[in-house]
Protein backbone atom coordinates (compact mmCIF):
# COMPACT_ATOMS: atom_id res chain seq x y z
CA UNK A 1 0.00 0.00 0.00
CA UNK A 2 0.63 3.58 -0.38
CA UNK A 3 2.77 4.92 2.40
CA UNK A 4 0.92 8.45 3.78
CA UNK A 5 3.19 11.48 5.10
CA UNK A 6 3.42 10.14 8.92
CA UNK A 7 3.88 13.30 10.67
CA UNK A 8 -0.05 14.16 10.26
CA UNK A 9 -0.65 11.48 12.48
CA UNK A 10 1.21 13.71 15.04
CA UNK A 11 -1.36 16.37 14.57
CA UNK A 12 -4.02 16.51 17.11
CA UNK A 13 -6.93 14.54 17.12
CA UNK A 14 -9.37 17.17 15.14
CA UNK A 15 -9.26 20.74 14.84
CA UNK A 16 -10.86 22.69 17.80
CA UNK A 17 -13.98 23.70 16.05
CA UNK A 18 -15.77 20.62 14.69
CA UNK A 19 -15.55 19.63 19.03
CA UNK A 20 -16.84 22.61 19.32
CA UNK A 21 -19.70 22.33 17.02
CA UNK A 22 -20.39 18.42 18.10
CA UNK A 23 -20.61 19.40 21.65
CA UNK A 24 -23.23 22.41 20.89
CA UNK A 25 -24.95 20.25 18.49
CA UNK A 26 -25.25 17.91 21.53
CA UNK A 27 -26.13 20.36 23.72
CA UNK A 28 -28.90 21.69 21.05
CA UNK A 29 -30.22 18.60 20.70
CA UNK A 30 -30.74 18.18 24.29
CA UNK A 31 -32.53 20.88 24.49
CA UNK A 32 -34.35 22.11 21.55
CA UNK A 33 -36.26 24.98 23.35
CA UNK A 34 -32.44 27.00 23.87
CA UNK A 35 -31.68 29.90 21.62
CA UNK A 36 -28.19 29.71 21.20
CA UNK A 37 -25.72 32.27 20.83
CA UNK A 38 -22.71 31.57 19.27
CA UNK A 39 -19.75 33.66 19.86
CA UNK A 40 -17.23 30.78 19.32
CA UNK A 41 -15.67 30.98 15.78
CA UNK A 42 -13.99 34.13 14.23
CA UNK A 43 -15.92 34.60 10.97
CA UNK A 44 -17.39 37.74 9.91
CA UNK A 45 -21.50 38.36 9.73
CA UNK A 46 -22.37 41.49 8.11
CA UNK A 47 -23.56 41.79 4.63
CA UNK A 48 -20.04 42.83 1.95
CA UNK A 49 -20.39 46.50 2.03
CA UNK A 50 -22.08 48.23 -1.23
CA UNK A 51 -18.88 49.51 -2.67
CA UNK A 52 -17.50 46.47 -3.00
CA UNK A 53 -20.76 44.28 -4.38
CA UNK A 54 -21.00 46.89 -7.05
CA UNK A 55 -17.14 46.51 -8.07
CA UNK A 56 -17.77 42.75 -7.94
CA UNK A 57 -20.75 43.62 -10.77
CA UNK A 58 -19.24 45.19 -12.43
CA UNK A 59 -16.09 43.19 -12.95
CA UNK A 60 -18.61 40.51 -13.36
CA UNK A 61 -19.97 42.54 -16.70
CA UNK A 62 -16.57 42.90 -17.73
CA UNK A 63 -15.80 39.08 -17.56
CA UNK A 64 -18.97 38.59 -19.64
CA UNK A 65 -18.00 41.06 -22.76
CA UNK A 66 -15.52 39.84 -25.06
CA UNK A 67 -13.31 42.69 -24.71
CA UNK A 68 -13.43 42.21 -21.18
CA UNK A 69 -12.97 38.77 -19.74
CA UNK A 70 -9.91 38.13 -17.87
CA UNK A 71 -8.29 34.82 -18.04
CA UNK A 72 -5.18 34.16 -15.50
CA UNK A 73 -4.22 36.68 -13.62
CA UNK A 74 -0.32 37.82 -13.12
CA UNK A 75 0.50 35.53 -10.31
CA UNK A 76 0.96 37.69 -7.70
CA UNK A 77 -2.10 39.75 -8.30
CA UNK A 78 -3.11 42.72 -10.65
CA UNK A 79 -1.08 45.55 -10.52
CA UNK A 80 -4.53 48.33 -9.90
CA UNK A 81 -4.49 45.90 -6.03
CA UNK A 82 -1.03 46.17 -5.87
CA UNK A 83 -1.14 49.96 -6.14
CA UNK A 84 -3.80 50.14 -3.58
CA UNK A 85 -1.87 48.26 -1.02
CA UNK A 86 1.07 49.94 -1.40
CA UNK A 87 -0.54 53.31 -1.30
CA UNK A 88 -3.42 52.97 1.34
CA UNK A 89 -1.66 50.20 3.59
CA UNK A 90 1.77 51.01 3.51
CA UNK A 91 2.64 55.08 2.46
CA UNK A 92 -0.41 56.53 4.24
CA UNK A 93 1.58 55.02 7.46
CA UNK A 94 5.19 56.65 5.98
CA UNK A 95 5.98 52.85 5.48
CA UNK A 96 7.58 52.55 1.41
CA UNK A 97 6.78 48.86 0.20
CA UNK A 98 7.12 48.11 -3.52
CA UNK A 99 5.01 46.69 -6.11
CA UNK A 100 7.55 43.79 -6.58
CA UNK A 101 7.02 43.04 -2.61
CA UNK A 102 3.48 42.40 -2.59
CA UNK A 103 2.00 38.90 -3.22
CA UNK A 104 -1.74 38.91 -3.27
CA UNK A 105 -3.37 35.40 -2.81
CA UNK A 106 -6.60 34.01 -1.48
CA UNK A 107 -5.94 33.72 2.17
CA UNK A 108 -4.08 34.52 4.80
CA UNK A 109 -4.31 30.98 6.60
CA UNK A 110 -2.91 29.81 3.19
CA UNK A 111 -0.21 32.10 3.18
CA UNK A 112 0.70 31.26 6.70
CA UNK A 113 0.13 27.78 6.29
CA UNK A 114 2.40 27.35 3.41
CA UNK A 115 5.50 30.14 3.86
CA UNK A 116 6.97 27.37 6.08
CA UNK A 117 7.81 25.44 3.08
CA UNK A 118 10.66 27.97 1.53
CA UNK A 119 12.51 26.90 4.80
CA UNK A 120 14.93 24.64 5.34
CA UNK A 121 13.23 21.23 7.24
CA UNK A 122 15.97 22.12 10.20
CA UNK A 123 14.23 25.21 11.34
CA UNK A 124 13.55 25.22 14.65
CA UNK A 125 10.16 27.40 15.05
CA UNK A 126 8.88 29.16 17.67
CA UNK A 127 5.16 30.52 18.26
CA UNK A 128 3.46 32.80 20.53
CA UNK A 129 1.31 30.41 23.19
CA UNK A 130 -1.84 30.89 22.46
CA UNK A 131 -1.86 31.16 18.50
CA UNK A 132 -4.04 30.80 15.42
CA UNK A 133 -3.49 26.44 15.25
CA UNK A 134 -1.92 26.70 11.78
CA UNK A 135 1.19 28.46 12.53
CA UNK A 136 1.95 25.11 14.71
CA UNK A 137 -0.05 22.46 12.71
CA UNK A 138 1.72 23.16 9.00
CA UNK A 139 5.37 22.88 10.81
CA UNK A 140 4.32 19.45 12.13
CA UNK A 141 3.01 18.31 8.74
CA UNK A 142 5.98 19.09 7.41
CA UNK A 143 8.10 17.21 10.08
CA UNK A 144 9.82 20.05 11.98
CA UNK A 145 8.26 18.27 15.23
CA UNK A 146 8.49 15.25 17.28
CA UNK A 147 5.14 13.60 18.57
CA UNK A 148 2.45 15.76 20.72
CA UNK A 149 2.75 15.98 24.47
CA UNK A 150 0.07 15.09 26.40
CA UNK A 151 -0.32 18.53 27.02
CA UNK A 152 -0.79 19.24 23.17
CA UNK A 153 2.51 21.29 22.60
CA UNK A 154 4.63 19.44 20.13
CA UNK A 155 8.77 18.37 20.74
CA UNK A 156 10.78 20.70 18.46
CA UNK A 157 8.66 23.91 18.78
CA UNK A 158 9.53 26.75 21.04
CA UNK A 159 5.95 27.86 22.81
CA UNK A 160 6.58 31.63 24.06
CA UNK A 161 3.82 31.81 26.77
CA UNK A 162 1.61 34.74 26.28
CA UNK A 163 0.25 35.81 29.95
CA UNK A 164 -1.06 38.28 31.91
CA UNK A 165 2.00 39.32 33.55
CA UNK A 166 3.77 39.98 29.62
CA UNK A 167 0.71 41.79 29.00
CA UNK A 168 0.05 38.79 26.26
CA UNK A 169 2.88 40.21 24.26
CA UNK A 170 5.87 37.50 25.10
CA UNK A 171 9.72 39.63 24.68
CA UNK A 172 11.89 37.84 22.73
CA UNK A 173 13.62 34.16 24.11
CA UNK A 174 17.01 33.38 25.07
CA UNK A 175 17.25 30.75 22.96
CA UNK A 176 17.44 31.19 19.43
CA UNK A 177 14.63 30.29 16.88
CA UNK A 178 14.98 30.58 13.26
CA UNK A 179 11.23 31.26 12.17
CA UNK A 180 8.84 33.03 14.58
CA UNK A 181 5.53 33.38 14.05
CA UNK A 182 3.69 37.02 15.63
CA UNK A 183 -0.11 37.93 15.28
CA UNK A 184 -1.05 41.61 16.28
CA UNK A 185 -3.75 42.45 16.64
CA UNK A 186 -4.02 38.87 18.50
CA UNK A 187 -5.65 36.02 17.74
CA UNK A 188 -7.08 34.54 20.23
CA UNK A 189 -6.22 36.98 23.16
CA UNK A 190 -6.95 40.34 21.23
CA UNK A 191 -4.02 42.44 22.42
CA UNK A 192 -2.25 44.19 19.99
CA UNK A 193 1.58 44.71 20.32
CA UNK A 194 3.01 47.66 21.46
CA UNK A 195 6.14 49.58 19.19
CA UNK A 196 8.65 48.64 22.45
CA UNK A 197 7.71 44.52 22.00
CA UNK A 198 7.82 44.63 18.33
CA UNK A 199 11.43 46.92 18.16
CA UNK A 200 12.51 44.66 20.45
CA UNK A 201 11.43 41.52 18.40
CA UNK A 202 12.87 43.47 15.10
CA UNK A 203 16.31 44.16 17.07
CA UNK A 204 16.76 40.59 18.54
CA UNK A 205 15.52 38.86 15.01
CA UNK A 206 18.35 40.62 13.32
CA UNK A 207 20.81 40.14 15.38
CA UNK A 208 20.29 36.00 15.50
CA UNK A 209 19.23 36.55 11.89
CA UNK A 210 16.25 35.19 12.21
CA UNK A 211 12.90 35.76 9.91
CA UNK A 212 9.65 37.28 11.54
CA UNK A 213 6.55 35.92 9.96
CA UNK A 214 4.21 38.45 10.95
CA UNK A 215 -0.07 38.18 10.58
CA UNK A 216 -1.46 41.27 10.46
CA UNK A 217 -5.44 40.18 9.65
CA UNK A 218 -6.87 42.48 11.94
CA UNK A 219 -4.50 45.63 11.50
CA UNK A 220 -8.07 47.52 10.75
CA UNK A 221 -9.14 47.11 14.10
CA UNK A 222 -6.79 48.98 16.39
CA UNK A 223 -8.58 52.12 17.69
CA UNK A 224 -4.89 53.67 18.63
CA UNK A 225 -3.66 54.93 16.34
CA UNK A 226 0.13 55.03 17.73
CA UNK A 227 -0.10 51.48 17.98
CA UNK A 228 2.04 49.60 14.68
CA UNK A 229 -0.56 48.86 12.33
CA UNK A 230 2.72 47.00 10.36
CA UNK A 231 5.87 45.59 11.21
CA UNK A 232 7.48 47.57 9.02
CA UNK A 233 6.70 50.55 11.08
CA UNK A 234 9.62 49.51 12.99
CA UNK A 235 13.43 50.26 11.78
CA UNK A 236 14.72 47.20 10.45
CA UNK A 237 12.40 45.29 10.00
CA UNK A 238 12.65 44.97 6.27
CA UNK A 239 15.78 43.05 6.80
CA UNK A 240 13.83 40.29 8.94
CA UNK A 241 10.35 40.50 8.67
CA UNK A 242 7.20 39.04 6.39
CA UNK A 243 4.06 40.49 6.98
CA UNK A 244 0.47 39.36 5.90
CA UNK A 245 -2.84 40.99 5.81
CA UNK A 246 -6.35 39.85 5.13
CA UNK A 247 -9.24 41.18 3.82
CA UNK A 248 -11.34 38.67 5.45
CA UNK A 249 -11.94 40.49 8.86
CA UNK A 250 -11.34 44.10 7.64
CA UNK A 251 -13.90 43.86 4.38
CA UNK A 252 -15.77 40.98 5.26
CA UNK A 253 -13.99 38.97 2.60
CA UNK A 254 -13.69 35.10 4.22
CA UNK A 255 -16.24 33.78 2.06
CA UNK A 256 -14.87 35.94 -1.17
CA UNK A 257 -10.51 35.32 0.01
CA UNK A 258 -8.39 37.52 -0.60
CA UNK A 259 -4.77 38.38 1.00
CA UNK A 260 -1.53 39.05 0.75
CA UNK A 261 2.10 38.68 1.95
CA UNK A 262 4.76 40.92 1.91
CA UNK A 263 8.52 39.61 1.39
CA UNK A 264 11.10 43.02 1.36
CA UNK A 265 13.72 42.70 -1.27
CA UNK A 266 16.10 43.05 1.48
CA UNK A 267 14.93 39.85 3.02
CA UNK A 268 17.38 37.05 2.82
CA UNK A 269 17.88 33.40 4.15
CA UNK A 270 21.04 31.48 4.05
CA UNK A 271 22.02 28.22 2.13
CA UNK A 272 23.66 25.45 4.06
CA UNK A 273 26.87 26.62 1.86
CA UNK A 274 26.57 29.97 3.16
CA UNK A 275 25.31 31.61 0.07
CA UNK A 276 22.85 34.57 0.65
CA UNK A 277 18.99 34.10 -0.79
CA UNK A 278 16.39 36.38 -1.57
CA UNK A 279 13.66 34.99 0.15
CA UNK A 280 10.95 36.94 -2.17
CA UNK A 281 12.31 35.43 -5.17
CA UNK A 282 11.65 32.03 -3.12
CA UNK A 283 8.19 32.57 -2.73
CA UNK A 284 7.96 34.27 -6.01
CA UNK A 285 8.82 30.46 -7.41
CA UNK A 286 6.77 28.57 -4.78
CA UNK A 287 3.60 30.95 -5.86
CA UNK A 288 4.00 30.47 -9.16
CA UNK A 289 4.37 26.87 -9.33
CA UNK A 290 1.53 26.13 -6.60
CA UNK A 291 -0.95 29.08 -6.81
CA UNK A 292 -2.64 30.51 -10.09
CA UNK A 293 -3.82 33.90 -9.11
CA UNK A 294 -7.16 35.60 -7.28
CA UNK A 295 -9.73 35.72 -9.35
CA UNK A 296 -10.12 39.07 -11.49
CA UNK A 297 -13.47 39.92 -9.71
CA UNK A 298 -12.34 38.68 -6.30
CA UNK A 299 -9.24 41.59 -6.57
CA UNK A 300 -10.94 43.95 -7.83
CA UNK A 301 -13.52 43.58 -4.87
CA UNK A 302 -10.43 43.69 -2.72
CA UNK A 303 -9.02 47.06 -4.81
CA UNK A 304 -12.57 48.52 -3.99
CA UNK A 305 -11.77 48.31 -0.22
CA UNK A 306 -9.76 51.39 -0.65
CA UNK A 307 -12.47 53.52 -2.61
CA UNK A 308 -13.51 56.05 -0.39
CA UNK A 309 -17.00 54.63 -0.43
CA UNK A 310 -15.32 51.36 0.10
CA UNK A 311 -13.03 53.00 3.48
CA UNK A 312 -16.04 54.52 4.92
CA UNK A 313 -18.38 51.80 4.73
CA UNK A 314 -15.76 49.04 6.03
CA UNK A 315 -14.60 51.58 8.37
CA UNK A 316 -18.38 51.46 9.64
CA UNK A 317 -18.73 47.59 9.96
CA UNK A 318 -15.11 47.72 11.79
CA UNK A 319 -16.61 49.87 13.98
CA UNK A 320 -19.94 47.87 14.94
CA UNK A 321 -18.00 44.71 15.64
CA UNK A 322 -15.40 46.91 17.80
CA UNK A 323 -18.86 48.41 19.57
CA UNK A 324 -19.85 44.92 20.09
CA UNK A 325 -16.33 44.16 21.52
CA UNK A 326 -16.76 46.95 24.19
CA UNK A 327 -19.88 45.49 25.18
CA UNK A 328 -19.13 42.25 25.76
CA UNK A 329 -15.77 43.81 27.49
CA UNK A 330 -18.04 46.09 29.74
CA UNK A 331 -20.50 43.25 30.60
CA UNK A 332 -18.46 40.53 31.05
CA UNK A 333 -16.61 42.63 33.03
CA UNK A 334 -19.79 43.10 35.63
CA UNK A 335 -20.71 40.02 35.47
CA UNK A 336 -17.72 39.83 37.74
CA UNK A 337 -15.61 38.03 35.09
CA UNK A 338 -11.68 39.25 34.42
CA UNK A 339 -11.30 40.41 30.51
CA UNK A 340 -8.22 41.22 28.72
CA UNK A 341 -8.62 42.48 24.57
CA UNK A 342 -11.17 43.82 23.02
CA UNK A 343 -9.93 46.89 22.77
CA UNK A 344 -7.89 46.81 19.24
CA UNK A 345 -9.48 43.30 18.05
CA UNK A 346 -12.63 41.30 17.94
CA UNK A 347 -11.88 39.07 20.75
CA UNK A 348 -12.58 39.49 24.17
CA UNK A 349 -10.09 36.87 25.88
CA UNK A 350 -11.49 36.01 29.40
CA UNK A 351 -10.08 34.65 32.20
CA UNK A 352 -12.32 31.40 33.64
CA UNK A 353 -13.33 32.16 37.29
CA UNK A 354 -12.19 30.03 39.79
CA UNK A 355 -9.58 28.40 38.20
CA UNK A 356 -11.71 26.25 35.80
CA UNK A 357 -10.48 24.62 32.49
CA UNK A 358 -11.69 26.11 29.50
CA UNK A 359 -13.39 23.63 28.54
CA UNK A 360 -15.76 23.26 31.74
CA UNK A 361 -16.18 26.88 31.60
CA UNK A 362 -17.45 26.41 28.15
CA UNK A 363 -19.48 24.00 28.68
CA UNK A 364 -21.00 26.53 32.22
CA UNK A 365 -21.34 29.03 29.45
CA UNK A 366 -23.31 26.69 26.72
CA UNK A 367 -25.28 25.16 29.34
CA UNK A 368 -26.57 28.08 31.69
CA UNK A 369 -26.52 31.42 29.54
CA UNK A 370 -26.65 29.11 26.20
CA UNK A 371 -23.87 31.27 24.83
CA UNK A 372 -21.15 29.48 22.99
CA UNK A 373 -17.54 31.00 23.07
CA UNK A 374 -14.24 29.15 22.35
CA UNK A 375 -11.69 27.18 24.86
CA UNK A 376 -8.81 29.24 25.15
CA UNK A 377 -7.00 25.66 25.49
CA UNK A 378 -7.83 24.81 22.32
CA UNK A 379 -5.19 27.42 20.60
CA UNK A 380 -2.11 25.90 23.21
CA UNK A 381 -1.31 25.03 26.60
CA UNK A 382 -0.61 28.63 27.66
CA UNK A 383 -4.27 29.26 26.83
CA UNK A 384 -5.74 26.62 29.28
CA UNK A 385 -7.81 28.80 31.85
CA UNK A 386 -9.20 31.26 29.49
CA UNK A 387 -12.00 31.67 26.67
CA UNK A 388 -12.34 33.59 23.60
CA UNK A 389 -15.26 35.78 23.20
CA UNK A 390 -15.91 36.97 19.23
CA UNK A 391 -17.51 40.31 18.88
CA UNK A 392 -18.46 39.27 15.36
CA UNK A 393 -22.41 39.02 15.19
CA UNK A 394 -25.07 41.38 15.98
CA UNK A 395 -25.49 43.88 18.16
CA UNK A 396 -28.99 42.23 19.52
CA UNK A 397 -27.27 39.08 19.72
CA UNK A 398 -24.23 40.35 21.94
CA UNK A 399 -26.92 42.45 24.20
CA UNK A 400 -28.72 39.47 24.49
CA UNK A 401 -25.41 37.22 25.47
CA UNK A 402 -24.25 40.02 27.75
CA UNK A 403 -27.33 40.15 29.47
CA UNK A 404 -27.60 36.57 29.93
CA UNK A 405 -24.29 36.12 31.34
CA UNK A 406 -24.93 38.90 33.58
CA UNK A 407 -28.63 37.38 34.72
CA UNK A 408 -26.50 33.52 35.53
CA UNK A 409 -22.90 34.82 36.82
CA UNK A 410 -23.07 37.94 38.38
CA UNK A 411 -23.23 37.93 42.36
C1 LIG B 1 -8.93 35.03 10.30
C2 LIG B 1 -7.46 34.98 10.38
C3 LIG B 1 -6.69 35.04 9.24
C4 LIG B 1 -7.32 35.25 7.89
O1 LIG B 1 -7.34 34.13 7.14
P1 LIG B 1 -7.92 34.18 5.66
O2 LIG B 1 -7.43 32.89 5.10
O3 LIG B 1 -7.33 35.36 4.97
O4 LIG B 1 -9.41 34.24 5.76
C5 LIG B 1 -5.31 35.00 9.35
N1 LIG B 1 -4.73 34.94 10.56
C6 LIG B 1 -5.45 34.92 11.68
C7 LIG B 1 -4.76 34.90 12.98
C8 LIG B 1 -6.83 34.93 11.62
O5 LIG B 1 -7.54 34.90 12.75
Amino acid sequence: MTRINEHYRKLGAGYLFPEIARRVGEFGAANPDATIIRLGIGDITLPLAPAIVEALRTAADEMGRETGVHGYGPENGYDFLIEAICEHDYEARGVGIAANEVFVSDGSKQDSGNIQEIFGAECRIAVTDPCYPVYVDTNVMAGRTQNARPDGTYEGILYLPATEANDFAPPPPEQPADLVYLCSPNNPTGSAASRANLTAWVSWARQHGSVLIFDAAYDAFIQDDDLPHSIYEIDGARECAIEMRSYSKRAGFTGLRCAYTVVPRQLEGTTSEGDRVCLADLWSRRQATKFNSVPYLVQRAAAAVYSPDGRKQTAEQVAHYMRNAALLREGLQAAGFVVFGGEHAPYVWMRTPGGMSSWDCFGELLSKAHVVGTPGSGFGASGEGYIRISAFNSRENVEEAVARIRRVFSG
